[in-house]
C-alpha cells in the first residue's frame, strides 16, 4: 500500500513537470499489455548498433554511467542500463529516441509506450519510468505523458503507459525511459538499472461513426424508434451520446460493438430538427458525430416555378386552392 502511494506521488511528480493535453488515465481500464498496432519504437530490443543502440542516445549533460551490452536481456542478447546517476532531476537521465516518430496516421486512436525493466542489486524499493513526448508539426513540443511503477526485487517487471494523444497539434513523438528516485527524489548512485524490449504503438482506435436511422418525416406528438449503432475496431463495448437537436440530449448504456440499438423519441415543435449521434468505447475514445435532418411535420420545400411565383404576386388573393397544394 504504501509502495503504491509513493507510486501515484512519482506519477504526479512526472506528470507535474509536463503540459496537459493529454487526459489522465488512471480511471481507465488496461487493455491487454501488449498493443494492438505494429511497434513503432525503433531497435525495441536494443539488438542493433555499433557503440550506441541505433535509434537511442541519451543527455549529454548527464553524470551517470550508461550501459549498452549484453550482461543483462530480457530477451536477444543486449539491454540498455544506467549506473551512477547523481543528477537531481531525473528528467535529464534517460534513455531517448533519436529520430521524431510519426504517430498521425490514424485519427482518434491512442497509443501505449512500455518497456521491461530490471534493477541490479538493489538495496530498497526504487522507480522506473517511461515518457512519451509529443511535437507538432513544425517539431515543436506539444506536451507529454509520462508513468512510473516501482520494484524491490531484481526480476523483470514491465512498465507501462497509455495515452490520448491531440491529434490536431501532435505529430511526432519521441520516446523516454530512465530511473526515478526515492523520494525526495535524490538518486542512488550505485543502483544499476537496465531496460530491454520496448513496445511503442497503437492501443486503442476510437468506433467508427455510428448510423442512425428513422422516420425523418413525421409528425409532432408522435413516438418514433430510431435505430443506431456502429462498429468499434477492437470490439470494445460502446456508448452512444444523442444530441436530438431539440435542447435533449441524452447518453445510453454501453452496448456490444455491431449491436443495434432502438431509442424512441418524440418531437414536440413542428419544425426541421439536425439530430447527432457519437460512439464512445469503454476507454473513452470518440468517434465522429453522425447526423440525421428529421422535419417535422413533412414539409413542401420544392421552389415553385418562377411564372407561377410571379403570379401569386401579381394576383395576391386569387388561386387560393393552387397556393395550398403548392404551401405558398
Ligand atoms: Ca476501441
Amino acid at each position: 500500500m504504501k509502495h503504491k502511494i509513493i507510486g501515484i506521488l512519482i506519477c504526479m511528480l512526472l506528470l507535474a513537470n509536463i503540459s496537459t493535453v493529454l487526459g489522465n488515465t488512471s480511471e481507465i481500464p488496461r487493455r491487454n499489455i501488449a498493443g494492438i498496432g505494429p511497434n513503432l519504437a525503433p531497435n525495441p530490443s536494443f539488438e542493433e548498433g555499433n557503440t550506441m543502440p541505433v535509434g537511442w542516445t541519451y543527455d549529454p549533460n548527464t553524470t551517470g554511467i550508461f550501459h549498452w551490452d549484453s550482461n543483462y536481456a530480457h530477451s536477444g542478447e543486449k539491454s540498455v542500463g544506467i549506473l551512477n546517476l547523481t543528477n537531481i532531476y531525473p528528467y535529464e537521465i534517460m534513455w531517448i529516441t533519436t529520430d521524431f516518430i510519426p504517430v498521425n496516421e490514424t485519427i482518434n486512436s491512442s497509443y501505449m509506450l512500455s518497456v521491461w525493466f530490471k534493477f541490479i542489486d538493489i538495496p530498497n524499493y526504487q522507480y522506473a519510468w517511461i515518457r512519451i513526448l509529443g511535437y507538432d508539426i513544425s517539431y515543436q513540443p506539444t506536451g507529454g505523458s509520462g508513468h512510473g511503477e516501482g520494484s524491490s526485487d531484481t526480476e523483470w517487471h514491465q512498465i507501462s503507459g497509455d495515452t490520448w494523444y491531440d491529434h490536431g497539434q501532435t505529430k511526432y513523438v519521441k520516446l523516454e525511459i530512465g530511473q526515478a528516485f526515492n523520494l525526495p527524489y535524490k538518486p542512488n548512485p550505485l543502483i544499476e538499472i537496465r531496460f530491454d524490449d520496448v513496445y511503442f504503438g497503437i492501443w486503442n482506435i476510437a468506433p467508427n461513426t455510428p448510423t442512425i436511422t428513422g422516420e425523418t418525416n413525421g409528425k409532432v406528438r408522435t413516438l418514433y424508434d430510431y435505430t443506431i449503432s456502429t462498429i468499434d475496431p477492437n470490439q470494445d463495448n460502446v456508448t452512444y451520446e444523442i444530441d436530438w437537436g431539440d435542447n435533449t440530449t441524452q447518453t445510453t448504456a454501453f452496448y456490444k460493438s455491431g449491436e443495434e440499438i432502438i431509442i424512441p423519441h418524440i418531437w414536440g415543435i413542428e419544425r426541421t430538427y439536425s439530430v447527432r449521434v457519437k460512439a464512445i468505447d469503454e476507454y473513452r475514445a470518440e468517434s465522429d458525430w453522425a447526423t440525421l435532418t428529421v422535419t417535422m411535420p413533412c414539409s413542401y420545400n420544392k421552389p415553385i416555378p418562377q411564372f407561377l411565383e410571379s403570379l401569386f404576386q401579381r394576383f395576391p388573393h386569387a388561386f387560393p386552392i393552387l397556393r395550398q397544394l403548392l404551401g405558398y
